[in-house]
C-alpha cells in the first residue's frame, strides 16, 4: 500500500477511535515516525497532509533536516547522547526523550545561547523493562521539580513506550496507569511545567492509546510499511 493510502486509513482510524472514546480526533497529533525511511517517503507523508516528523537518531535526522528543514516539524523521539545536543537544538520541534539531569543541564546549556527555550517531554519507564530508557516512575515528580532549575526548558509533558508485550491488556493497564500521573501532574499545575502532551501509543498499540487518553501518536510502520 501506498504511504498515501496509509495515512489516509491511519487518519480515519484515529477519528473512529476517538470518536468512540468521545473525544474530538482534532485533539490527536499524528507523528509519523520516519527513522529508516528514506526522504522521498517523507515527502508522501507530507503530500498526504502529514508534517510532523519523528526521527531515533541524531546523523540521520540531520540529514533529513539538510534536505527539508523548517517546513516539517521534527520531533526527536530516541535517546539522545549529551555530545549531540548542540547539533539538534536550534532544528528539532520537540524533544519526547529527556530523561536524565546531565542532558536537561546540556539541553538548557544550549537553549540559553541560542536565547531560545527548547521543549521536550519527559520519557518515563512505565513497564520499567532494562531494555528502555526513560525515568521510573517514582523518580518523575523529583526530576520535574528539579526542571524549575533550567528556565530554557519547556517541559510540554510526557511520554512512554507501551510494554512489549502482546497482552493488550496489559499495555492497557500500563498506558491507564500513565495517563492518570498525567492528569494529577496538570492538575497540580507546577509553574515552570505545561502538561500538554502525553505521548503513548505506536503502530501496534496506538489504539489503546488513544482510548486511554494519548494525545500524541508515533507511528512508523502503520505509515510507511515494515
Ligand atoms: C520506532 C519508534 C516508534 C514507531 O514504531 P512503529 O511500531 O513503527 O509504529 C515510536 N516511538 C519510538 C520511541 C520509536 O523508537
Amino acid at each position: 500500500m501506498s504511504v498515501e493510502e496509509n495515512v489516509r486509513i491511519v487518519n480515519e482510524r484515529i477519528g473512529d477511535i476517538a470518536i468512540k472514546a468521545n473525544r474530538d480526533p482534532k485533539d490527536i497529533t499524528l507523528v509519523a515516525v520516519s527513522k529508516n525511511i528514506p526522504y522521498n517517503k517523507i515527502i508522501e507523508a507530507q503530500k498526504a497532509g502529514v508534517n510532523q516528523f519523528g526521527e531515533s537518531r541524531v546523523q540521520e535526522f540531520l540529514g533529513k533536516y539538510e534536505l527539508a528543514g523548517e517546513n516539517l516539524d521534527w520531533h526527536l523521539i530516541g535517546s539522545l547522547q549529551t555530545n549531540k545536543v548542540k547539533y539538534i537544538i536550534d532544528r528539532v520541534d520537540l524533544i519526547h526523550s529527556l530523561d536524565r539531569s546531565s542532558l536537561a543541564k546540556e539541553l538548557n546549556k544550549r537553549a540559553k545561547k541560542d536565547k531560545k527555550e527548547v521543549q521536550a517531554l519527559v520519557q518515563v519507564n512505565m513497564s520499567r523493562e532494562i531494555t528502555k530508557s526513560g525515568l521510573m516512575e517514582e523518580e518523575l515528580y523529583p526530576f520535574l521539580m528539579d526542571m524549575a532549575k533550567y528556565p530554557y526548558i519547556s517541559v510540554k509533558g510526557l511520554m512512554t513506550i507501551g510494554p512489549l508485550t502482546e497482552d493488550r491488556d496489559a499495555i492497557r493497564d500500563c498506558f491507564r496507569r500513565f495517563r492518570a500521573i498525567f492528569e494529577e501532574l496538570k492538575l497540580k499545575n507546577l509553574s515552570h511545567i505545561d502538561m500538554r502532551y502525553l505521548s503513548m501509543g505506536m503502530s501496534g498499540d496506538y489504539d489503546i492509546a488513544i482510548e486511554e487518553g494519548s494525545n500524541m501518536v508515533r507511528l512508523g510502520r502503520a505509515i510507511f510499511g515494515d
